[in-house]
C-alpha cells in the first residue's frame, strides 16, 4: 500500500491563497481567546507535544463552511482536524503547524423523529451524550451509550459507544443505521450497512475518513422492558471491597450463559484536586464561576436488570443482592427494589463531569479475553486491586520520610463477555470495524498526576502493563486496546494492539478505504492517522527530561506542599466518604458528586 502523505507543518497560515470568509467565528493562533478555544481534554497532557495547536480554528456554521474548509486545505496542501467534543484522549482532534482545525460542537443540531412510534430518530452529531440521553427520554425511548455526559456525537459514533448497557444491548454504533459525511472530495454522502465507508468509520479511526454531520439511529422503547431494575451506589473506598466485588464480576464471567439482562461496572475514584497548592495548566483555564465537584475516595457501583423477555419475565434479585452484600454499607441512589424505565437508568448511568481531574493523565484502557479459570490462576482480581491501592500510596520522599499522597486514580472495570453478550453477537455481524468484540472484561486505569509525580506515575503505569501481553500476564495474555481509549500518540506504531484480524486484514483494508476517500490525507493531521508509515521509536527517556523541565519551580513548591500536607493527620477513607456524603449543597462552593448526578 503507497503511504498517505504527511501534511507538511510549518508555522503560519499559508498565503498562497487568501483564507477564506466563513459564516462561522474563526481564532487563528495569537488570537486573545486562542487558548480558551483550542483547549481540549488532552490539553493537559499533551499541550507540550505540540499537537493541540491548530492554525486556526473554524467553529463552522453549516455545510457551506465544512466544504470550504475542506476545500482551501486541499488547495493549500494543509490538512483539517475534525472536533466536536474534544474528549480524544490522544489530542487526536486537534492539530498543529499551519493544519486547521474544524469546530463543529455547535454545528449540527437538529434532531427528528422519523416516525410517530419514534423508532428511529435522525439528528446532527453536536449533541453531548447527557443532552442527547434527554432528548431520547422525553419519549421513553433509549439508546445503549458511554458514560460521560459531555463526549460528543461526533467522535463517539466512531468510537463506539462503550458503556453500562453492552451486554444488554451492545454499542451505541451497533443501532446506527446510515449516517451522511462530507468526504475530502466535498462531497455530501449518506452511507448505509454493507457499504465500506459505513465498516471504516464505525470503528476504523476517528476523523480519518471525512467530517460526519448527522447519523439515522434505532432506538428501543422503554415498554418493551417494563420490569427493569438498575442498582446505582457509591461505597467508601476500601481494597477489600474492590476485591470482592470484582470476585463477583469473576463469578459472572465464569458462568458463560449469564443471561444478557445484566450489566455490571465498577469505578473506582480516588482523591479530588481540592488542596491549595493545586495550580495545573487545567486550573489556569477554569472560567470563574464554575463549580468544582467533589469526591472523597470511592467506589461506584452500576448494575442492571434489563427484562430484556419483557413483561412474562420475573425480576430475580439474587445477583444484585450478592453485590450489596460483598459492598456492604453505602450510599444507595438507584435501587433495585423497583422498576425504573430504561430511559431513566441510562441517565443514571452518566457521570455529570467533563473530566475526573483538572490534572494531567497516563491512561490505560486494557481488554481481556480471558476466562474466569484463567483470571483466578492468575489470582487477576488481588493483583489489579493491589494496583489501584499503590496508586493511591507511594511512599517516596527520600529526605523527608514517608508521606502518604499518591496519584489520583481514576478506574473503571467492566464485564462485557459471555454467549449472551449483544457487545459479542452484534460483534459477530462484522458491519463495523470495532476490535476485540470478543473480550471478557475491559479494565481502565488512569493516573491524573502533578508534575513532581510524574516519573512514579509513569512507574506505576508501567507495572500495571505487565498485567497484560505475556502468558503469565494476570490479565490478558495479550495487549489489546481500544480506540475509545486510546493511549497512544503514533496510531500506526502501534495498530496491531488496536485492530484484531476479525475480519482479515482488517487494518490493511481500512488503510484501503482510507486511499480511496482521502487520497491526499486530507483528515487527522496527526500521528493518530491511519495507514502512516511507522516511524522510528522517539526516545521516551528524552520526553521524561522534557516533561520534567517544562514543570520547573513548580515542582519544588508543590513538593514541599505535598510534604506539608503529609504531616497533617489524615482521616481514613472510610471516614472521608461518610463526612462528605453528608455535606449540604452550598451556592458558590464545592459540589458533592452525587448533589448533581441524577437522570
Ligand atoms: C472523561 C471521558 C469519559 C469517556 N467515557 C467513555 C465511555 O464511557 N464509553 C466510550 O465508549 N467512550 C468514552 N470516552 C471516549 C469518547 O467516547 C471518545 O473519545 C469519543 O470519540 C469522543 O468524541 P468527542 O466528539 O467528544 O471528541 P473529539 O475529540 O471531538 O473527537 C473524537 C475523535 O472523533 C473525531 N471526530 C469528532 N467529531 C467528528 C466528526 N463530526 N466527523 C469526523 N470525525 C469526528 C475526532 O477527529 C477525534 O479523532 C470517554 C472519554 C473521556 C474523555
Amino acid at each position: 500500500m503507497a503511504d498517505i502523505p504527511i501534511p507538511e507543518i510549518v508555522s503560519e497560515i499559508n498565503n498562497k491563497h487568501q483564507f477564506p470568509e466563513f459564516k462561522g467565528k474563526v481564532i487563528k493562533r495569537n488570537d486573545v481567546d486562542y487558548d480558551a478555544q483550542s483547549y481540549q481534554y488532552a490539553s493537559s497532557s499533551h499541550l507540550e507535544d505540540g499537537i493541540i495547536q491548530p492554525a486556526a480554528i473554524i467553529k463552522a456554521a453549516d455545510d457551506s463552511d465544512v466544504i470550504k474548509a475542506i476545500k482551501y486545505a486541499s488547495e493549500n496542501k494543509i490538512a483539517v482536524a475534525v472536533r466536536t467534543g474534544g474528549h480524544q484522549y490522544s489530542g487526536a482532534s486537534s492539530t498543529s503547524g499551519k493544519n486547521i482545525q474544524l469546530d463543529l460542537s455547535q454545528t449540527y443540531k437538529d434532531f427528528d423523529w422519523d416516525d410517530e412510534n419514534c423508532t428511529s430518530v435522525t439528528l446532527g452529531i453536536s449533541f453531548p451524550l447527557g443532552e442527547f440521553n434527554a432528548k431520547l427520554r422525553e419519549k421513553n425511548r433509549f439508546v445503549p451509550h458511554g458514560q460521560c455526559q459531555y463526549v460528543n456525537l461526533g467522535g463517539h459514533i466512531q468510537t463506539g459507544g462503550y458503556g453500562q448497557l453492552a451486554r444488554s444491548f451492545g454499542l451505541f454504533s451497533d443501532n446506527v443505521i446510515k449516517f451522511r459525511i462530507i468526504t475530502a472530495d466535498g462531497q455530501v454522502r449518506w452511507v448505509a450497512q454493507g457499504e465500506d465507508l459505513f465498516f471504516a468509520v464505525l470503528g476504523g479511526s476517528p476523523g480519518n475518513f471525512g467530517v460526519l454531520t448527522h447519523a439515522t439511529l434505532h432506538v428501543f422503547r422503554d415498554q418493551d422492558y417494563p420490569n427493569s431494575r438498575g442498582l446505582r451506589a457509591a461505597y467508601p473506598y476500601d481494597r477489600q471491597r474492590l476485591k470482592d466485588l470484582l470476585d463477583v464480576m469473576v463469578e459472572m464471567v465464569e458462568d458463560e450463559n449469564f443471561p444478557a439482562d445484566y450489566d455490571y461496572c465498577i469505578t473506582v475514584l480516588s482523591e479530588p484536586p481540592v488542596r491549595t497548592f493545586e495550580l495545573t495548566y487545567d486550573m489556569a483555564h477554569r472560567k470563574e464561576g464554575q463549580q468544582m465537584v467533589a469526591w472523597p475516595p470511592m467506589i461506584v457501583v452500576f448494575a442492571q436488570w434489563a427484562n430484556l423477555q419483557g413483561e412474562k419475565q420475573t425480576y430475580n434479585p439474587d445477583f444484585f443482592n450478592k453485590i450489596k452484600q460483598v459492598a456492604g454499607k453505602g450510599k444507595v441512589q438507584v435501587s433495585d427494589k423497583e422498576h425504573t424505565p430504561m430511559s431513566t437508568l441510562t441517565g443514571h448511568w452518566i457521570v455529570p463531569i467533563s473530566r475526573e481531574f483538572e490534572l494531567p493523565y497516563i491512561k490505560r484502557t486494557y481488554s481481556s479475553n480471558s476466562n474466569s479459570q484463567r483470571l483466578k490462576e492468575h489470582k487477576w482480581t488481588d493483583w489489579i486491586s493491589d494496583r489501584i491501592e499503590d496508586g493511591r500510596n507511594w511512599n517516596y520522599d527520600k529526605t523527608s520520610g514517608p508521606i502518604d499522597v499518591g496519584c489520583n486514580v481514576a478506574a473503571q472495570i467492566q464485564h462485557f463477555g459471555g454467549n449472551n453478550s449483544r457487545f459479542n453477537q452484534n460483534g459477530k455481524r462484522n458491519s463495523t470495524s470495532f476490535s476485540w468484540r470478543d473480550a471478557n472484561i475491559l479494565c481502565t486505569v488512569d493516573a491524573f498526576y502533578h508534575s513532581y509525580q510524574y516519573e512514579q506515575t509513569i512507574e506505576w503505569q508501567k507495572k500495571n502493563d505487565e498485567g497484560v501481553g505475556k502468558p503469565e500476564a494476570a490479565f490478558c495474555e495479550h495487549d489489546r486496546r481500544v480506540l475509545w481509549g486510546s493511549y497512544d500518540l503514533d496510531l500506526s506504531a502501534s495498530h496491531q494492539y488496536y485492530y484484531d484480524q476479525n475480519p482479515e486484514g482488517k487494518y490493511e483494508r481500512l488503510c484501503k478505504i482510507k486511499q480511496k476517500y482521502d487520497p491526499s490525507g486530507v483528515f487527522t493531521p496527526n500521528r493518530f492517522c491511519i495507514g502512516l508509515p511507522v516511524p522510528v521509536p522517539a526516545d521516551s527517556k528524552d520526553g521524561i527530561k522534557k516533561r520534567i523541565k517544562l514543570s520547573g519551580s513548580e515542582t519544588a513548591k508543590e513538593r514541599a506542599a505535598a510534604i506539608e500536607l503529609a504531616k497533617v493527620p489524615q482521616l481514613s477513607a472510610e471516614d472521608r466518604f461518610w463526612e462528605m456524603v453528608s455535606t449540604e449543597r452550598e451556592l458558590g462552593k464545592t459540589v458533592p458528586l452525587w448533589n448533581i448526578w441524577r437522570a
